[in-house]
């Protein structure tokens, strides 16, 4: 919360009116995750931001390239903001982003695609240090992004002016997430779902556990797999249809088997979290009649990883934002052979290509990234047109295709590998005899 002038407040106080600037409009409320000491606790709706008392003119601030690891349109772009770090203390600032970014790409499965990522910092430069109602209620400070503990009087909810974050985000050349580092040794956060932005105390370490969490929402998709917060083992039991998320389910292990739905190819297998992929009853803000893969996930708890089923979702929702093909050459008209047809794959080790011509594969291009297209047709001639390959009787057009896929074992769902986790390109062959 900012401050108003002190002369205004006091004016107010002595005359008994309330706090309400003239044109103040009722303000718009946002979804967002409360965390306790222990993990996820559940949602409240809290404002967005004050709005009319701030100008959303665009705000100045540098920003640094953290880590670039490609174009941003084939790229998950993280940008990082910081609230309540003065010009003095950048230099924490930028250590707190350092650590947090850590964190994340030693956890798996941003651990092995770190290089679909890109970071950025924007050098966010607030009047005071710390937060609002921080380390108790009524303190009041002037930062750049107005945030707050006791947000709709929770003590460990951050709340900030989102608007405001996101003039400061754009200054990033892209964003997909926005993580906001708190600088406060004060253990809180928040993770507001439609914004795609979570704040958390950059000094406190469960703090920066937060970030994991929520980004297990924002870019996998996936659900809670604890119980309500406020009312813990009250026996809830789940009603509703079977949700759509990917790792929590109102069938069990039989069921799913039976049916062959959800994580039934996970059965059995032992997970990173701990213990073995079964159905653990109580997920989804439910104690009953609801459940998840493993007994105790990031999706539960905090300092934990993700379960197989979340590790696999995490991996197909990334690629489905950035594809697996950084460049190639152009398709979108017809290649005039001689040609060198090339493809540049996404940097992961477990990215391979396939080549076919015309559906045949050319198992002896497995693995390149590049292949020749013949120009000149062998003696005697064979069929045409013959697509630059001897052993090959084709009628018709010659196309080219290759197929960029990604075989990794965090993934098992076979719509899955031949959905996100494979980009095809096919090129049209212009035949200079015809
Ligand atoms: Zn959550």
């Amino acid at each position: 919360m900012r401050r108003f002038p002190v002369f205004i407040v006091a004016v107010l106080a002595a005359t008994g009116l309330s706090v309400t600037p003239a044109n103040a409009q009722t303000p718009s409320k946002s979804k967002v995750e409360v965390f306790n000491e222990y993990g996820p606790q559940g949602y409240v709706a809290a404002p967005t931001g004050a709005g009319t008392r701030r100008s959303l003119a665009t705000p100045a601030a540098t920003v640094t390239p953290i880590e670039v690891n490609g174009p941003s349109d084939k790229r998950i772009d993280l940008v990082y903001l910081g609230d309540g770090f003065t010009e003095a203390e950048q230099a924490l600032y930028a250590t707190e982003v350092a650590y947090s970014w850590n964190i994340l790409a030693q956890r798996e499965p941003f651990k092995t695609y770190r290089k679909l990522f890109n970071v950025w910092q924007v050098n966010v430069v607030s009047h005071e240090s710390g937060s609002d109602n921080d380390p108790t209620k009524g303190v009041l400070r002037d930062t750049a992004l107005d945030s707050t503990y006791y947000c709709e009087g929770l003590e460990r909810l951050i709340c900030l002016d989102i608007p405001v974050a996101e003039s400061y985000a754009a200054l990033a050349p892209a964003f997909d997430q926005i993580a906001v580092v708190i600088n406060s040794p004060k253990y809180g956060g928040a993770g507001y779902i439609e914004e795609n932005l979570v704040t958390f105390s950059g000094g406190h370490q469960s703090g920066a556990e937060i970030l994991p969490h929520e980004l297990g929402h924002s870019l996998g998709d996936l659900a809670d797999e604890y119980p309500y917060w406020a009312y813990p083992n009250d026996g809830s039991v789940y009603t509703d249809e079977e949700p759509l998320f990917a790792n929590v389910s109102i069938h069990n292990a039989e069921q799913q088997a039976a049916q062959r739905t959800k994580w039934w190819y996970w059965a059995g297998e032992n997970t990173p979290d701990g213990g073995i992929i079964d159905t653990f009853e109580g997920a989804y803000y439910h104690n009953l009649g609801i459940y998840r893969p493993s007994d105790n996930s990031l999706m539960r708890s905090l300092l934990k990883p993700f379960n197989l089923v979340g590790r696999e979702e995490m991996t197909r929702k990334f690629y489905e934002m950035t594809g697996l093909v950084d460049s190639a050459t152009r398709s979108n008209a017809p290649v005039r052979e001689p040609a060198t047809l090339s493809v540049t794959p996404v940097p992961i080790p477990t990215v391979s290509t396939r080549w076919l011509i015309n559906g045949h594969e050319i198992t002896e291009w497995a693995g390149r990234t590049s292949v020749k297209v013949a120009g000149k047709k062998p003696e005697p001639h064979p069929a045409q047109p013959w697509c630059g390959r001897r052993d090959l009787r084709v009628k018709g057009t010659c196309t080219y295709t290759v197929q960029v896929f990604d075989s990794t074992q965090f993934v098992r769902n076979p719509a899955y590998r031949d959905g996100a986790l494979t980009s095809t390109i096919t090129w049209t062959i212009q035949d200079k005899h015809h």
